[in-house]
């Protein structure tokens, strides 16, 4: 529905494409729409932009904001599961309606669609619903839905055509299972799911799933997820999964995924030494990555590097190797998030056309933080124990931790609390806060305000010096010792 109609209101609005722009956009994800509507809307640059799919990229259609939303369903399934320690009685007479709720974020999802053209229509940037490919330094072949093909020559290019899920492994029967796009087609809640990877997609929707009371199959090839994190939060969260009841799989690989009749797939897998199957799994989601969507786009032809792992090569300040092409977000693979490609995209903006103080405008890449939408949060920012260590020596660190349980849990039966684990590392005799790494309840919202601190460069007595807040959990880390 939200798809046809969306494709019909492009085809009303076909006005023939310009012939020349000064700053063609590809890719209308979250690093495509904030460069084109500050160059646009800020500077007044004639502007394009070229999407294939959807409006709004990886982000709004099926990352972020449809993965948040069904956080936050997990999240008031785990809460109604708890009110009974506040004194409620709530009844389970209502299951969770997955098929409605699925639908109705769809539709929020589609709302966004709407938004993000008004937007660009708005800040008066033109719009192209068709594939791009470069064909030279200065121009682009676009092709729209109807398969007609233009030329439009533009003075400046930029590359945001993000990623795709990473295809995974052959082994016989892997294409029964789907990637992180499927998740957000599952129609009806699943009795039984199984996921293979240990990122960020893999730890949140296992999460998600186990909450909505899914036997949740988690298949992971080392002892840990989230192994570029700090080693506290890969045990403390892989501990807690466990005991939230997801099966988690160490040591383990798939070997072959059979399909029945009804649809239902079997797992045959290795874990340790030891064959094993698992039967009458409704969905099998591979969630091992993400690789830069460059294929077909003409990168040789535009003369645009690209690295071993075909990323695009570029510089602190987004430039190509090719004079007058940029590129950021996904694509260049340094730290894939959607605020840092907006964050990027209006430095770029800024420096490309802004006034002349702007001229050295670039983003910076440290101390970015990230949230997992975990069980419970993970929230993360600057060096990992290992990579401070390395930086600086262990005899020039401070490490300070504490593991609590949140007074929210205070109430409740002990099987319903989770940890909570934060930890500061500081460094130096001025004990400049360089890692800040915390799992529990409240993590996503607590994280930002101390990026902000960190930036500014705090250290553990400006920490410290900032009175608590409480009852809460943040203020921990303003009183460790
Ligand atoms: P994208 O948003 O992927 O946009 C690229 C666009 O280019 C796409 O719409 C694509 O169709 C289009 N395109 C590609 N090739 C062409 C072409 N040749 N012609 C025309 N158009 C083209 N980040 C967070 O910060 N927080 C989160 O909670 C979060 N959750 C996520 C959950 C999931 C499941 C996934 C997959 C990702 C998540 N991310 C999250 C990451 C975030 O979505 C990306 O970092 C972000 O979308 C990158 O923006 P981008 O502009 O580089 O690319
Ligand atoms: P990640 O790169 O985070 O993780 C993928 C992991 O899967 C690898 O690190 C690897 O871990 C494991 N893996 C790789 N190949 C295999 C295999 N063949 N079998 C089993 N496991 C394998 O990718 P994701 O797809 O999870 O996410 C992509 C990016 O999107 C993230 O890095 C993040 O930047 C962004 N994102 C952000 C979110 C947020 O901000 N909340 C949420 C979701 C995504 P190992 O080596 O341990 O096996």
């Amino acid at each position: 529905g939200s798809l046809s109609r969306h494709f019909s209101v492009t085809a009303l609005n076909m006005a023939p494409i310009s012939k020349e722009t000064d700053f063609l956009v590809i890719g209308g994800g979250s690093g495509g729409i904030a460069t084109a509507r500050a160059a646009a809307g800020k500077y007044g640059i004639k502007s394009m932009v070229v999407e294939g799919k959807r409006l709004g990229g990886t982000c709004v259609n099926v990352g972020c904001v449809p993965k948040k939303v069904t956080f936050n369903a997990a999240f008031i399934a785990e809460t109604v599961h708890q009110a009974k320690d506040y004194g409620f009685s709530v009844e389970h007479t209502a299951p969770f309606d997955w098929t409605t709720f699925k639908h109705k974020r769809d539709a929020y999802v589609a709302r966004l669609n709407g938004i993000y053209e008004r937007n660009l229509a708005n800040d008066k940037v033109e719009y192209v619903h068709g594939w791009a490919k470069l064909l030279s330094p200065n121009s682009v072949e676009v092709t729209t839905d109807d398969g007609t093909k233009s030329v439009v020559n533009a003075k400046k290019i930029l590359i945001a055509v993000g990623g795709n899920p990473t295809i995974p492994p052959h082994i016989p029967g892997s294409e029964y299972g789907v990637n992180s796009d499927g998740f957000f087609d599952i129609e009806t809640l699943p009795k039984k799911v199984a996921l293979v990877g240990a990122g960020y997609i893999a730890v949140e929707f296992a999460g998600m799933f186990n909450a909505l009371g899914v036997e949740t199959h988690l298949f992971i090839r080392h002892d840990t997820f989230l192994r570029t994190f700090d080693p506290m939060i890969q045990q403390v969260s892989v501990k807690e999964y466990e005991r939230l009841g997801v099966r988690l799989h160490k040591r383990s690989h798939l070997t072959k995924v059979e399909k029945d009749a009804a649809g239902k797939l079997t797992l045959n897998f290795k874990e340790g030494e030891g064959e094993q199957s698992i039967a009458d799994v409704d969905h099998l989601i591979w969630a091992v990555g993400r690789t830069p969507a460059v294929e077909g786009l003409g990168l040789d032809k535009a003369g645009v590097k690209t690295n071993d792992k075909g990323y695009i090569e570029v510089d602190e300040y987004q430039n190509t190797s090719t004079e007058n092409i940029y590129a950021l977000g996904d694509v260049c693979g340094h730290i894939e998030l959607t605020p840092v490609a907006i964050a990027a995209g209006r430095r770029l903006a800024a420096r490309l056309f802004g006034p002349e103080e702007f001229r050295t405008l670039k983003l910076s890449y440290e101390n970015v933080p990230s949230v997992v939408f975990a069980h419970p949060e993970i929230g993360s920012i600057g060096l990992t124990e290992p990579q401070a260590v390395a930086k600086y020596g262990a005899e020039n660190l401070k490490i300070y931790k504490s593991n609590f349980t949140a007074m929210y849990y205070a109430m409740m039966q002990p099987e319903d609390k989770a940890p909570t684990s934060y930890k500061l590392i500081c460094a130096g005799p001025e004990e400049k806060v360089v890692g800040l790494h915390i799992i529990g309840l409240g993590s996503g919202e607590i994280l930002q305000g101390f990026g902000v601190a960190m930036k500014m460069g705090a250290t553990k007595a400006d920490f410290d010096s900032c009175v608590a807040i409480h009852p809460t959990s943040a203020e921990e880390l303003v009183t460790l010792k």
